[in-house]
C-alpha cells in the first residue's frame, strides 16, 4: 500500500491500527468475520470505477462486459452454494436487501410479523425507529418467557391475530436452530410471504449445518459478510416467479449503480465456500460455540435458551447484577471484543442491556479450537466475577496477546513498515 502510504499517511496508519487492533484482538462479535486476502483484493480494484445499473447483458451504461463477467459468476456461485431458483446480488447491504423485498411485495401501512428487537431480531424486522417499522404496520413476536426459544403455537395465535401480509423469520441474537417449516405453516395458516432473513447464519446454512430456508420460504436475504466471510454486502434469493419483482425493485427502485468491486470480492466468497474446507470452518465455528458455551455454564454463568446450536451464545448476566455494558467495556480492557445485548425480555433496555452476545467465526478463522475457547472461557468467567480488577485485567491481556501471537491473521498488513 506505497501509494497510500506516501499520499495519505493518516488514512494509512488508521487502516494499519485496524489490521493491528484485529491481529491483537480475540474478535468475539457474532456478526464479524476475518475476510481472506483474495476477498481483499478484489474489493478493493478498479471495478470500484465502473457504471453497471441494470443487470448483465441489459445495462444502461457502455463498456459492461467485464461487469457482465462478474456479476454472472457470483450469480452462479450463488446458486449453486444455496440451491436458489433466483438471487439478486446487488444489495449494498443486508438492511437494503429487507427493504427491497417489503417494497417489492408489500404496499405502504400492510402488516408485517417479525421478531422484537429485544429478542434478537433486527432492526429491518420493524422496529419503530427504521423504515421498516415507520412504512409498515409492525406486529412484534417474541420467544417464550421462559424457555427463550419459539413456541410455534404462541406465534400462531399471534399470526391470526394481526394478520400480516408477510412474516419474517430469522434473527441477530438467537442462539437456537429456527425452524423454518414451522413458519411456512403459520404463513400458510394467515396467507402471508414468508421471508427468511439468514443474515447470522448464512455459513452455516451454505455448508447444510444449519437447515436451509431457501425451498420453504418465498424470499431468503442474506448479508455476505457475517458467517459467510466475505466482503461488507446484502443478497436476495427468491422463487422464480418473485425474480422480475425483486430485481426491478433493487434497481431502479431504490438502489443505483451496483457496487461492483463488492459484488467481485462476493464471488470469490462465494467460491470459496464451494470448497470442502469451508465445511469443516463451519463444523469448527459451531463446536467452539458448543465449547465455549459449556465451559461458561460450567463456572455457573447462565446462557439464554441454556446453549446454543450456532455460532454465537448470549450471557445472561442477571443474576451476577451486572449491565452488558460493564463487562463489554471490562472484557474489551482484557483485549476481548464482544458487544452488549438485550436478553429476551431485558428490563435495562438497550444502552445498558443485561446481557453479552459472543460468537466464534472470527476466532475460528484464525484456527482456533475447543483448546483456545476453554482458555478463553476462563478469562472471560475471572471478568464477570470481578469486571472491576484493573490489574487482572491487565494480567488476562497480557495472557490474550500471548494467545493471538500464536494465530496470526493479517500480520502481512501491519508488519509493512510504518512512514
Ligand atoms: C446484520 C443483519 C442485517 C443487516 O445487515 P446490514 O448489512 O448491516 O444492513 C439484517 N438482518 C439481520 C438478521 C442481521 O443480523
Amino acid at each position: 500500500m506505497d501509494n497510500l502510504r506516501n499520499f495519505d499517511p493518516d488514512i494509512y496508519n488508521a487502516i494499519q491500527q485496524e489490521a493491528f487492533n484485529e491481529s491483537n484482538r480475540l474478535v468475539m462479535i457474532a456478526s464479524e468475520n476475518h475476510v481472506s486476502r483474495a476477498v481483499l483484493e478484489a474489493q478493493g480494484c478498479v471495478l470500484t470505477n465502473k457504471y453497471a445499473e441494470g443487470y448483465p447483458h441489459k445495462r444502461y451504461y457502455g463498456g459492461c462486459e467485464v461487469a457482465d463477467i462478474v456479476e454472472e459468476l457470483a450469480i452462479m456461485r450463488a446458486k449453486e452454494l444455496f440451491g436458489c431458483e433466483h438471487v439478486n446480488v446487488q444489495p449494498h447491504s443486508g438492511s437494503q436487501a429487507n427493504m427491497a423485498v417489503y417494497m417489492a411485495m408489500l404496499k405502504p401501512g400492510d402488516t408485517i410479523m417479525g421478531l422484537d428487537l429485544s429478542c434478537g431480531g433486527h432492526l429491518t424486522h420493524g422496529s419503530r425507529v427504521s423504515f421498516s417499522g415507520i412504512v409498515y404496520n409492525a406486529a412484534g413476536y417474541g420467544v417464550n418467557k421462559s424457555t427463550h426459544v419459539f413456541d410455534y403455537d404462541e406465534l400462531l395465535a399471534l399470526a391470526k391475530t394481526h394478520k400480516p401480509k408477510m412474516i419474517v423469520c430469522g434473527a441477530s441474537a438467537y442462539p437456537r436452530v429456527i425452524d423454518f417449516k414451522m413458519f411456512r405453516n403459520l404463513a400458510d395458516e394467515v396467507g402471508a410471504y414468508l421471508l427468511a432473513d439468514i443474515a447470522h447464519i448464512a455459513g452455516l446454512v451454505a455448508a447444510n449445518i444449519h437447515p436451509s430456508p431457501v425451498d420453504i420460504c418465498d424470499f431468503v436475504t442474506t448479508t455476505t459478510h457475517k458467517t459467510l466471510r466475505g466482503p461488507r454486502g446484502g443478497m436476495i434469493m427468491c422463487k422464480e416467479k418473485y425474480a422480475a419483482a425483486i430485481d426491478k425493485m433493487i434497481f431502479p427502485g431504490i438502489q443505483g449503480g451496483p457496487l461492483m468491486h463488492t459484488i467481485a470480492a462476493k464471488a470469490v466468497c462465494f467460491k470459496e465456500a464451494l470448497y470442502p474446507g469451508f465445511v469443516q470452518y463451519q463444523q469448527q465455528v459451531v463446536k467452539n460455540a458448543r465449547v465455549l458455551a459449556d465451559e461458561l455454564m460450567h463456572y455457573g454463568l447462565s446462557l439464554v435458551s441454556g446453549g446454543t446450536d450456532t455460532h454465537l451464545l448470549l450471557i445472561d448476566l442477571t443474576s451476577q447484577g451486572l449491565t452488558g455494558k460493564v463487562v463489554e467495556d471490562s472484557l474489551g480492557k482484557a483485549n476481548i471484543i464482544v458487544n452488549k445485548n438485550a436478553i429476551p425480555y431485558d428490563p435495562k433496555g438497550p444502552v445498558l442491556t443485561s446481557g453479552i452476545r459472543i460468537g466464534t467465526p472470527s476466532l475460528t478463522t484464525r484456527g482456533m479450537k475447543g483448546d483456545e475457547m476453554i482458555m478463553i472461557g476462563h478469562w472471560i468467567e475471572q471478568v464477570i466475577a470481578d469486571p472491576t480488577n484493573e490489574e487482572m485485567l491487565v494480567d488476562i491481556k497480557h495472557q490474550v496477546l500471548a494467545l493471538t501471537e500464536r494465530f496470526p491473521i493479517y500480520e502481512w498488513m501491519w508488519q509493512e513498515k510504518a512512514c
